[in-house]
């Protein structure tokens, strides 16, 4: 059997067939879960991950088998080849899934601009396909190997099992950062009974004095306390099981499915440095 070291590197060479960045950490319990979530006040912590804080405070609690845990990010924007207006036709808005229309603000005179993660295809689809891939790609190459695949939606904390795998760091802005892709990436990965060598946490590259993201946000939703979810359009636009508030549509105005304003405001987002991201989530088929 391969050293943990060389077993990771194979590991990795796989994902990296399929996803744009990846890495391993730990399969550990996670103390500082709600440290690595500060941002969030304590009523939106609760509301954000109060439901299965407890099983994503240790992956062995939802893969008990879990050894070490494969991160892997799955860039969706900047697309190559993709317009540059992002604003949609009426006939564009037609063909869009009844789920992401019933998440709209009001009309706006430019035409609706949806967040970029919906302008590629399904995520949950798209990465799951391609991890279920990876996953049997590692199987057939360590016969015996087992592991269990999540984006999105298991009770995995995958923002710090990122930042611990070294896939980033978390900006002012909550998100995971990446030096090379920025934030305009989604994360899914596996939980694997193999015993890996666990990745470094990304040095370095914090925001230091940059306090863009707040100062673009238009509700607010940005501060010193870190994030107030209920001010945060990209939740009423996408997660929120409750009506938007009216002061919140009325900042809402052409947006579909989510709000972009914080990461097109961030300097690791800027397009001048946008780099040519392998296996880019390919576009949502209209
Ligand atoms: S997604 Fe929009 S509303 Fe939410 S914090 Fe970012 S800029 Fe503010
Ligand atoms: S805009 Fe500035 S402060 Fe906000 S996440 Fe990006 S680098 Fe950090």
């Amino acid at each position: 059997m391969a050293d943990r070291r060389s077993l990771a590197q194979a590991v990795k060479a796989l994902a990296l067939e399929r996803c744009s960045a990846c890495g391993i950490a730990r399969a550990e319990p996670l103390p500082g879960l709600f440290s690595c979530y500060s941002h969030y006040g304590p009523q939106s912590r609760a509301a954000y991950i109060g439901r299965s804080a407890r099983e994503r405070s240790d992956i062995r609690l939802w893969f008990p088998k879990a050894k070490s845990v494969l991160l892997c990010a799955f860039a969706y924007w900047p697309r190559p080849g993709a317009a540059p207006g992002l604003e949609l036709s009426s006939e564009e808005l037609r063909s869009w899934p009844p789920r992401y229309l019933k998440r709209k603000g009001p009309s706006a005179p430019g035409g609706y601009r949806p967040a970029r993660f919906a302008l590629a295809r399904d995520y949950h689809k798209e990465a799951g396909a391609r991890l279920s891939s990876i996953l049997a790609r590692i199987a057939e190459l360590f016969p015996g190997a087992d592991g269990r695949t999540f984006v999105d939606s298991s009770p995995v904390a995958e923002k710090p099992l990122g930042q611990l795998a070294g896939l980033g760091f978390q900006g002012k802005n909550t998100l995971l950062i990446n030096k090379e892709l920025g934030s305009y990436f989604v994360l899914g990965g596996i939980a694997l009974d193999l015993d890996l060598e666990a990745d470094a946490p990304q040095a370095g590259g914090q925001c230091g004095d940059c306090n863009r993201c707040a100062d673009a946000c238009p509700t607010g939703a940005l501060s010193v306390n870190g994030l107030d979810i209920t001010r945060c359009l990209a939740y009423w636009l996408s997660a929120a099981p409750d009506e938007m508030p009216e002061e919140m549509a009325r900042q809402a105005q052409g947006l579909i499915a989510g709000c972009d304003k914080c990461q097109e405001a961030c300097p690791w987002n800027d397009p001048a440095r946008a780099c040519g991201a392998r296996h880019v989530l390919p576009p949502r088929e209209l």
